[in-house]
């Protein structure tokens, strides 16, 4: 269970947005290790592979769009899910194809719904206070699609542990990723705490 891993990308918003360490601290704080990373200016097939390698990334987007929408009482922006996703796709690529990206992969229990946690929700207007969203950026689904771009949200971090896996091997090679033990650890994760006091 220790060995889970997610993907975590800073888009290109946030290393614009000089986040890069910011970002990166939020999660190293955490306790979850870091075990790869890289810094890359992703192609637009690349981003496609990655936001597909889900078979219902695209139904479930649309889906959490509309619902979005509805909860605020306004219309959206078309009924159905799918035609929602293929607009979203197409900006998407040209959002995260702009500029340099950092892509990381974080490990430790339960490091998918860490990293969300931490990460908070897709719309920055809705995610929590104390996330990375809900910090630093204040973009909303009624301002990107009034101007058809994608929603400026900072981050990508994988939703399940399978689509975690899927992207892990779309981003980095084997020997990129690194097993190495931290001091922390034995704090973290080891039954007894003995040999801490002399
Ligand atoms: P998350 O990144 O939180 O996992 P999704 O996988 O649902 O969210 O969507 C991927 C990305 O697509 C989001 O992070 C965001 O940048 C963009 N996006 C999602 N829904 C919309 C929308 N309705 N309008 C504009 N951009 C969107
Ligand atoms: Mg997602």
């Amino acid at each position: 269970m220790t060995k889970e891993r997610t993907l975590v990308l800073i888009k290109p918003d946030g290393v614009q947005r000089s986040l890069i360490g910011e970002i990166i601290k939020r999660y190293e704080r955490s306790g979850l290790k870091l075990a790869g990373m890289k810094m890359a200016v992703p192609t637009s097939e690349h981003i496609e592979k990655h936001y597909t390698v889900d078979p219902n990334w695209r139904r479930v987007t649309g889906e959490k769009t509309i619902k979005s929408y509805k909860e605020k009482g306004l219309a959206p922006p078309s009924e159905d899910p799918l035609a929602i996703t293929a607009i979203i796709l197409e900006n998407l690529k040209k959002y995260i194809a702009s500029g340099p990206v950092i892509a990381m992969i974080w490990q430790g229990v339960h490091a998918v719904k860490i990293a969300r946690k931490i990460t908070g929700g897709t719309e920055p207007l809705t995610s929590d206070v104390g996330t990375i969203r809900g910090d630093f950026v204040l973009d909303s689904y009624q301002l990107s699609d009034a101007d058809g771009r994608a929603v400026r949200n900072l981050i990508h971090a994988s939703g399940s542990v399978d689509e975690a896996e899927k992207e892990i091997l779309l981003w980095f090679k084997p020997d990129e990723i690194i097993n190495y033990r931290l001091v922390q650890d034995e704090i973290l994760y080891d039954v007894n705490l003995d040999g801490i006091l002399e």
